[in-house]
Formats: C-alpha cells, sequence, structure tokens
C-alpha cells in the first residue's frame, strides 16, 4: 500500500490553526502524519501533474523569454507569467516546489 507524508499538516499530526476543533489534529492524516492508501496514491499523483505543469511553464520561458509576456488568454488580460505565476501561488502546487518555482520566475525577471 502506498505511503506518503501529509501534504496538510506537513506531517507534524496536528494544524495549529485549528486547535480550536479537536486539538488540531489533521483530518486528512487523522492525526498520524502520514497518508496511506487510495489517498496517498491521488496525492503523490497530484504532486506530480503540478510539479510537471510548473517545469512546463518555467521551461518554456527558458526557451523563449518573450513567452511570460505573452497574452495567455486576450479576454482576461492575463499573460503567461501571470497564469504560471497564479497557479505556482495555487493550492495545487505543493508548498516545498513553490519557494524555488517562485524563485525561477524571478530569475527570469518576472
Ligand atoms: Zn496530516
Amino acid at each position: 500500500m502506498k505511503t506518503t507524508h501529509c501534504p496538510k499538516c506537513s506531517g507534524n499530526k496536528n494544524l495549529d490553526c485549528f486547535s480550536h476543533i479537536e486539538n488540531g489534529r489533521c483530518f486528512l492524516c487523522s492525526g498520524t502524519g502520514v497518508v496511506t492508501g487510495a489517498k496517498a496514491e491521488k496525492i503523490v499523483a497530484d504532486r506530480k501533474a503540478a510539479i510537471e505543469r510548473v517545469a512546463g511553464y518555467l521551461a518554456q520561458a527558458k526557451a523563449n523569454p518573450e513567452w511570460l509576456g505573452a497574452w495567455f488568454d486576450e479576454s482576461s488580460g492575463r499573460t503567461n507569467a501571470d497564469v504560471t505565476r497564479g497557479f505556482i501561488l495555487s493550492p495545487r502546487c505543493p508548498t516545498d516546489v513553490r519557494v524555488r518555482a517562485l524563485a525561477a520566475l524571478a530569475s527570469f525577471g518576472v
């Protein structure tokens, strides 16, 4: 059975911000610090997909830095840089990936 570190509580078993509810016990891992089975498989798959998506954006920017300034969607006024940053800052992007991804994005002057 697949097992992974709990991404919600970072393996701490509790979330201080929810200390007023069941002493902050993490509901994702049931206070164990690890996630198993189908939930673990989904977490690992989602993490892999998020990393691949960020890597794809950054590879695109590296190959062609002008890509970042191009419109992603002209009707919304968002550029590829906006979309990339938005994804990196979203809950779908793992927090440990976020810092490195933002630094990589900043290296392009964005
Ligand atoms: Zn947890």
